[in-house]
């Protein structure tokens, strides 16, 4: 679509040419992507949005492919928006919504970002990608790569879900599995990727990440009716889906869909890895890297999260928070999401479970509030976790 104006730097707004490779700006930061908004206005309908396909390029105007033959698609997005009366009761807030996330092509919300930043390199003639990932990041970018017929070089912590490592492999990516944490992962990349001539698709080292995972603001204002709820929980790691839905909510906002009100965003955290819950209550605009990160929530196991100041920017602008729940907790959330409602969630999801309890208790949240819980991925994923905590 020929709406992308340019890319700009979400740090210093310095502004860089479109439809070229980048990954980060020189002052470190992530590069956003800028469409010609006034444009798409005057041409794109909400009937146009009800009417299109049923995945996550229905919104295909603000996404950033110039030709919509470069897609590569395996069905992303559009994932439903579960009311939950019964987990509602037990948490004492009846309108209380499940986005559920699980549902996405390798069965996360990694496929969102995937789809975006894969088409892009497909567009931009990209050969070989290499990723840094605690596990659902991988497993997505392995099965958009093996669509694309692009190659794909993962680098795993050794520890990560069984089931991760199978499905990277089944897919057909070259799979090294690191004796360390996700961040030992990035300096492999980072180190060789020039020499062998990888694309970096380490989280918000490229711009079209963001792009993608930013539809699960789009579709949660869709679904709702174009009003977004009160408060959102997002089980934050690198943040890119948080910094993707506020972005949207801009867009929308500009668009003339959304009004100016904002829910409040919650970055949900587990205790053995809260850089952002740390650096959030000492009031400081970045984080620190945190020492021996460990949690069952993979996803969350990012030591020191390259987006720290954009999300932590959110949280206070949208009068949000950040809280850290234990593993204990996480799991026994997660059965009771599954038991009342059904839905088996990654642990990362059902951390959600707990910290809004929490929050509604303490009158942070009030209990009329409209609530949405990001389940970011399938339960089915963590089965070691799941059968560990049944004791
Ligand atoms: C990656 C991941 C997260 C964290 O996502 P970010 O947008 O990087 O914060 C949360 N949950 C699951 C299941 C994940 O795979
Ligand atoms: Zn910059």
């Amino acid at each position: 679509m020929p709406n992308v104006t340019h890319l700009e730097c979400s740090l210093c707004a310095n502004r860089f040419e479109p439809h070229r490779v980048h990954n980060l700006c020189s002052c470190g930061g992530t590069l956003y992507v800028r469409y010609d908004l006034p444009a798409i206005k005057a041409t794109w309908t909400l009937d146009q949005v009800r009417s299109s396909r049923s995945d996550l390029w229905r919104y295909l105007p603000v996404l950033p492919p110039q030709h919509a033959e470069s897609i590569v698609s395996l069905g992303e997005g559009m994932t439903p928006l579960i009311h939950t009366p019964r987990l509602g009761a037990a948490v004492e807030a009846p309108e209380l919504w499940v986005k559920d996330e699980g549902l996405n092509p390798t069965a996360s919300f990694k496929a969102r970002g995937m789809t975006t930043a894969i088409t892009m390199a497909k567009e931009l003639g990209v050969r070989k990608i290499a990723i840094p990932s605690a596990g659902n990041a991988a497993s997505a970018a392995a099965a958009y790569a093996a669509a694309a017929g692009i190659e794909a070089h993962i680098f795993m912590p050794k520890d990560v879900p069984q089931s991760n490592y199978i499905e990277c492999k089944t897919l057909g990516a070259k799979v090294t599995l690191v004796d360390g944490l996700i961040s030992d992962c990035g300096r492999i990349v980072a180190e060789r990727k020039d020499q062998e001539g990888w694309f970096d698709m380490s989280t918000l080292k490229e711009p079209y990440r963001v792009e993608g995972k930013k539809t699960m603001g789009y579709e949660v204002a869709e679904q709702f009716g174009w009003e977004l709820p009160d408060a959102i929980f997002y089980p934050t790691g690198g943040g890119v889906g948080m910094i993707g839905m506020w972005k949207a909510f801009d867009e929308l906002e500009q668009l003339g869909w959304i009004s100016s009100k904002r829910p409040k965003m919650i970055a949900v955290q587990a205790e053995g890895c809260q850089p952002i819950v740390r650096a959030f209550e000492q009031h400081a605009s970045r984080s620190e890297f945190w020492q021996n990160a460990s949690t069952v929530a993979a996803g969350l196991r990012v030591p020191k999260p390259l987006g720290d100041v954009l999300i932590l920017n959110i949280l206070r602008e949208s009068a949000g928070t950040a809280i850290a729940v234990s593993d204990e907790e996480i799991l026994d959330a997660g059965r009771e999401l599954a038991s009342l409602e059904g839905i088996f969630a990654a642990p990362e999801g059902a951390a959600c479970v707990t910290a809004a309890r929490k929050l509604i208790r303490n009158g942070f949240l009030k209990p009329s509030d409209r609530i949405v819980l990001y389940n970011t991925g399938s339960g089915l994923k963590y089965l070691d976790a799941y059968s560990g905590a049944g004791k």
